[in-house]
C-alpha cells in the first residue's frame, strides 16, 4: 500500500518446498523516490539559467553591431552564468553529503574559527548592504566534525539572514553552550529581516522550496542553502533549530555536540614556591 513496499521472492528450493523471502523496501523507496526528485527538481532549476543563456547569447550575436546592447547582455550573461555557478556547486555540495561519505576523518573544531571564516565569506555582501556583522558569546568553544562543511553551513546562514533582511540592519552570530545540556553547543544566526510565516517554516529545509521564489531568484539564491545546512548539522550529530516570526526576523540555530580538548580539563595545580 501507499507507504509501504514490501518485496516478495519466492524460490522453489527443492523436495517440494518453498522460501519466501518478504523485504520491507520500505526506505530504500523513500530514498530512490528523494534522488529521482531531486535529479527532476535540479534539472528544472539549471534549465532557466542555461536557457536565459543561449537566448542571450543569441541576441547578441544578432545584434554585434550594437556595442550598448552587447554589453548590456554581455552583463546579464555573465549573471546568470554566476546563478548557474552557484547551483551546480550547491547540488556537487548535496549530493556529496547525501552520500553520506562527507566526514570520514572527523576533527577537532574550533567554533570561534568557523564563525571568522563564515563571517568573511559573506562580507562582501553584507557591507554592499550595509548590514552590520557582530559576533559574540562563549568563546573556545569545540565541536567534533569538517570545518569546511561547518564554514559553508553557517556562511549558508549568513548569506540568507543579510538576504532576507533589509539594508543599515543587524545581523549576528550567537556561541552558546545549551542552557540544559552542557555537552551540546549552540551557534544562533539571528537576523531582523522579512521572517517566515509559521506554515512555511517546516518546508523552508526542503530541497528547492522558497517561500517567495521570485526574491529568492532576484537576490541569487538557489534554494539549497538550508537543505545543506541542515545535512551538515545531521552528519555532525546536531540539529537546526529555527525561530522566526514574520516582520520580526529569523533565528536559526545549529545545535551540535560538544567537543571536550585538554583545554577544558583542569590544568594542574599550580606548583608551590
Ligand atoms: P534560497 O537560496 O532560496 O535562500 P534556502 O534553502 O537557503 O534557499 O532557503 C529556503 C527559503 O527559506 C528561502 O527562499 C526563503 O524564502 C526562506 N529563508 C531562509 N532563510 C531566511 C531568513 N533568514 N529570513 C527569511 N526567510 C528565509
Amino acid at each position: 500500500a501507499g507507504n509501504f513496499h514490501l518485496q516478495v521472492r519466492v524460490a522453489g528450493i527443492g523436495r517440494g518446498r518453498v522460501l519466501v523471502l518478504i523485504e520491507d523496501r520500505t526506505a530504500a523507496r523513500r530514498v530512490e523516490d528523494m534522488r529521482r526528485d531531486f535529479v527532476v527538481n535540479a534539472s528544472h532549476e539549471l534549465k532557466t539559467p542555461v536557457g536565459a543563456i543561449s537566448l542571450l547569447a543569441e541576441t547578441v550575436r544578432d545584434n554585434a553591431d550594437d556595442p550598448a546592447l552587447v554589453a548590456d547582455y554581455a552583463e546579464r550573461m555573465s549573471r546568470e552564468s554566476r546563478r548557474l555557478e552557484l547551483l551546480v556547486g550547491d547540488i556537487i555540495e548535496l549530493s556529496r553529503l547525501q552520500d553520506g561519505d562527507a566526514l570520514v576523518e572527523p576533527e577537532d573544531v574550533s567554533v570561534d574559527d568557523v564563525v571568522v571564516d563564515a563571517l568573511d565569506r559573506v562580507r562582501v555582501e553584507a557591507d554592499a548592504k550595509e548590514v552590520v556583522l557582530v559576533s559574540g558569546g562563549t568563546e573556545n568553544l569545540h565541536v567534533l566534525g569538517d570545518a569546511s562543511l561547518l564554514v559553508t553551513a553557517v556562511s549558508n546562514l549568513l548569506d540568507n539572514a543579510i538576504r532576507y533582511s533589509d539594508p543599515r540592519t543587524r545581523v549576528s552570530v550567537g556561541l552558546s553552550v545549551d542552557a540544559n545540556d552542557p555537552e551540546l553547543v549552540r551557534i544562533a544566526v539571528v537576523d531582523q529581516g522579512i521572517g517566515i510565516p509559521k506554515e512555511a517554516q517546516e518546508r523552508v529545509f526542503e530541497r528547492f522550496y522558497r517561500v517567495d521564489k521570485a526574491r529568492s531568484r532576484a537576490t541569487g539564491g538557489t534554494g539549497l542553502g538550508l537543505s545543506i545546512v541542515k545535512h551538515v548539522a545531521a552528519d555532525h550529530g546536531g540539529t537546526v533549530e529555527l525561530w522566526s516570526a514574520p516582520g520580526r526576523g529569523s533565528t536559526f540555530t545549529l545545535v551540535l555536540p560538544r567537543h571536550r580538548t585538554a583545554a577544558d580539563l583542569p590544568g594542574p595545580a599550580p606548583e608551590a614556591v
